[in-house]
């Protein structure tokens, strides 16, 4: 294989990925990277704890509106499989919570410190304080020629990493394809005031409603605060949400505060109760089910004498709706990834840009993100690895 000259533009997880494996395959890498350090976002990721990849490991988890086979296509190509291999051999403990995968250190500095000194070890060359402004099909970056240049620029989330949009736009300044970006894994901002529920925590499935519609759902823990809704079900619907606020369609979500019975089951439940404790009121009922804030703010409009009582509160529990806000679709502050980026009918398999060749892409900067649990490491590992396959 001719030793090739590579130049990886972005020190993020899909950068470092394509570096390493480029320099594995016996080229000459230089990653350039416009902060001091690479590597800031992984070192905030999971809390600092690095969730990397989940054992339930599919394209099912990931969402792109321009998608043709290609997610399937990298996961096959660097997956769950290839990712626990490549960290067992850099020498990585790791353990397991909820299927997601994190080091056994419980810290991100961990799997950083192990990347560095892989690329210490494959003499790639590292130019912080390096921005660089934009892509040429012939392979220049910074004054130098390259036979490969990899753009791994992240999209748009927590700006103080270094991630401020820059990648999408050095591919818009060349004409190629973009979706408009969108921010995902956020929570869901409500019109409701929800002050006060601020503090409650408790287990839900949320559906997303778009005009009518089910689109998707999502179970997990749920966090309310007073503009809206978090925890990571909510976080999982967001970025659906936010594309179809930004296509003005009507979008709800739909609250199960209390997935452990069907509807039925819930109203025989309370009947039961009712039955065997005359004298008892509903929120004393409740007491045992729900948090007491939620148990007010279900009750709230309720009324107890009416004959509909059983089916109104079945809904307020297992039905409660509330009309997302537009405000989701403009605010990264709280958003852990970038929904939308380069289309994925501009790239050939290898990430290579049909029009330009020379010229690969890979990570956050492709419309492509996946939900909570380590999905997105996953893709910028599997696209950085797929990138940087250079023969
Ligand atoms: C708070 C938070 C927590 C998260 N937790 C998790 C988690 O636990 N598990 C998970 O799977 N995912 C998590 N994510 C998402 C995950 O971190 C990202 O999807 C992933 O790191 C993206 O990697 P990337 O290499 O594509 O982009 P980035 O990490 O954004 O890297 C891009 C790099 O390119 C550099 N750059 C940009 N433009 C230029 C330019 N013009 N010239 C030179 N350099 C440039 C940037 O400085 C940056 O270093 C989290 C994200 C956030 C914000």
């Amino acid at each position: 294989m001719d030793r090739k000259k590579v130049a990886v533009i972005g020190g993020g997880a899909s950068g470092i990925f394509a570096a390493i494996k480029a320099a594995s395959n016996g080229h000459a890498v230089t990653i350039y990277e416009h902060t001091d350090s690479i590597g800031k976002k992984l070192l905030v990721t999971g809390n600092g704890k690095c969730n990397f990849t989940n054992l339930n490991m599919g394209e099912e988890y990931y969402h792109s509106s321009t998608d043709n086979g290609l997610i399937s296509g990298v996961l096959l190509r660097f997956g769950l499989k290839e990712t626990l291999d490549f960290f067992d051999k850099l020498g990585l403990y790791t353990k397991e919570k909820n299927g997601g995968i994190y080091p056994y250190t419980d810290t991100s500095r961990t799997v950083l410190n192990l990347l560095k000194t892989e690329l210490k070890r494959l003499k790639v060359n590292i130019v912080c304080m390096k921005d660089i402004k934009e892509l040429m099909p012939e392979g220049m970056v910074n004054g130098d020629d390259y036979d490969a240049v990899i753009l791994a620029a992240g999209g748009l989330t927590a700006k103080n990493t270094g991630s401020d949009g820059s990648g999408m736009k050095l591919l818009k300044d060349m004409g190629c394809r973009m979706i408009k970006p969108y921010p995902a894994l956020c929570p869901l901002p409500v019109k409701e005031d929800l002050s006060a529920l601020k503090g409650v925590r408790c287990r839900a499935v949320l559906s997303l409603i778009t005009d009518g519609r089910l689109k998707m759902s999502s179970r997990g823990e749920l966090q309310p605060y007073e503009g809206g809704l978090s925890g990571i079900c909510a976080f999982d619907l967001s970025g659906e949400a936010a594309l179809a606020v930004r296509e003005k369609k009507q979008v709800k979500v739909e609250c199960d505060l209390f997935p452990e019975t069907d509807d039925e089951g819930f109203g025989t439940h309370i009947l039961s109760m009712k039955n065997r404790h005359p004298g008892i009121g509903i929120k004393d009922i409740l007491t045992g089910m729900l948090n007491e804030k939620l148990i007010n703010h279900i009750l709230h409009p309720l009324d107890e004498r009416k004959d509909s009582f059983i089916n109104d509160l079945t809904g307020a529990v297992k039905h409660r709706t509330y009309e997302i806000s537009d405000k989701i679709t403009g605010d990264y502050s709280k958003a852990q990834v970038t929904g939308g980026g380069l289309c994925l009918s501009e790239l050939n398999d290898d990430l290579s840009l049909k029009r330009f060749p020379k010229i690969r892409v890979c990570g956050e900067v492709l419309d492509v993100y996946g939900n909570c649990g380590g999905y997105n490491l996953q893709w910028a590992m599997s696209s950085g690895y797929v990138a940087g396959d250079i023969l």
